[in-house]
């Protein structure tokens, strides 16, 4: 008997809930798709999109925007952060965290990953130090992988950093019961089709402060339409603000918000389905040698969409040669040391508009890495005959060895 083939696709997300398909044909039949093109006291599908992803969140002003991207700089020029100021982020993260950073014309200093795939709070303090101009930490809770965020906070707070947090693989999760991207001043989502709301593309940004809130809704394009939203602070609160901002376009249309509303109502079920998902591969390699898994600290409710694994000390060739064996039997891998980036997947070394920065233990740690999308897609089955493949093939190529 040859060896079992996987044949699901790792990039096939579900399909648009029937609800979000009848009201996105309904903003199509009347074709008012610009979020301030309004009938009569109608409200809009993206108003009603933030005031319910505020509730969500429990945040008090919520905005809807283009992209995640856009929602990262968008926070960022609303935070005042200047041409050439250095902002603290993440060495592990992925490319449009740098890029909103880039987008402000700011400087990325990136910070070390540890084993457990977050923001090294040691060197964040040391960067800190390092760099007293800079006033923000673009925190990027890369692949779900949530830090310890009170003493995250701690630190942000010894060196007066202001916190903006990218949520696009946290929407849903939860630190000690506190919503993602609730912890630091402003929080970014997407709602890009790989992420856990799927518009396409897409962008949410969630704030309690009346002022930033204000700005980011000027910036993303509000002419002097602001009061037709929901989940925005009052009128005064934009008062001396409006000749100041310029229009940075970036709005969210009624056609997405419809299309994510009815996902927003699933999305809690949907988030513990990728759980169950994640914790199926985790049982099927527990115990592989040669195999690190990430260890999940107890206060944090993550969002299992995707898995991660460590290869600790396996070299390259050896790790290009497992890529290999599990492609060929239907288990696309990324890896995150790989050379040159490829496809979604690329490290701070890629990004060569930021100053060159030696990262040691990220690169180590990345050296490693390897990583994989769970779509809903995916049965629990699927999941248990994923781990089986994986657990064969790293057997088998494990240093020490069948390979060696
Ligand atoms: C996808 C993603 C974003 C936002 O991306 P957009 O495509 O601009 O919506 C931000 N951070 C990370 C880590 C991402 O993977």
């Amino acid at each position: 008997m040859g060896d079992e083939r996987f044949i699901g696709s790792f990039t096939q997300q579900e399909p648009i809930p029937e609800a979000g398909i009848d009201s996105a044909t309904e903003v199509l039949r009347h074709g008012r798709l610009h979020r301030y093109n309004l009938a009569g006291d109608e409200a809009g599908e993206v108003a009603l999109l933030e005031e319910e992803f505020a509730a969500y969140t429990g945040a008090r002003y919520c905005l809807a925007v283009a992209s995640g991207g856009y929602a990262m700089a968008c926070a960022l020029r609303a935070l005042g952060v200047a041409p050439g100021a250095p902002v603290l982020s993440n060495g592990f993260t992925l490319a449009p965290v740098p890029g909103a950073i880039a987008a402000v014309g700011a400087r990325p200093v990136f910070v070390e990953t540890t084993e457990q795939l977050t923001i090294d709070l040691d060197h964040l303090a040391a960067q800190a130090g390092a760099h007293p101009q800079a006033r923000v930490l673009l925190l990027s809770h890369m692949r779900g992988h949530v830090a310890d965020m009170e003493a995250l906070m701690e630190v942000a707070r010894a060196h007066d950093l202001t916190v903006v947090e990218d949520c696009a693989h946290t929407m849903g999760a939860r630190w000690r019961g506190v919503p993602s991207g609730r912890h630091g001043a402003i929080g970014c989502y997407s709602t890009q089709t790989y992420k856990h709301m799927n518009s396409g593309e897409g962008g949410l940004i969630v704030t309690d402060d009346a002022t930033l809130a204000a700005r980011m809704i000027l910036l993303s394009g509000s002419y002097m339409l602001y009061a037709r939203h929901r989940a925005a602070p009052p009128p005064e609160a934009f008062e001396g603000l409006t000749a100041g901002i310029p229009n940075v376009s970036g709005r969210m249309d009624n056609l997405r918000a419809a299309i994510l509303r009815p996902q927003l109502a699933d999305l809690d079920a949907r988030c513990a389905a990728w759980t169950e998902r994640y914790r199926a591969v985790e049982r099927g390699l527990a115990g592989t040698p040669g195999l690190r898994l990430v260890e999940r600290p107890a206060a944090e409710r993550f969002v299992g969409s995707s898995f991660q694994f460590l290869l600790p000390g396996w070299g390259a060739e050896r790790i290009e040669a497992l890529l290999g064996a599990c492609a060929a039997r239907g288990v696309e891998l990324k890896w995150f040391g790989a050379e040159a980036p490829h496809g979604f997947t690329s490290r701070y070394a890629h990004w060569a508009y930021a100053d060159p920065q030696p990262l040691p233990q990220t690169d180590r740690i990345l050296a490693g890495l390897i990583d994989f999308r769970l779509p809903l897609t995916f049965s629990l089955a699927d999941c248990a005959q994923i781990a089986r493949i994986l657990r064969q093939e790293v057997t088998r190529h494990a240093p020490g060895l069948a390979a060696e």
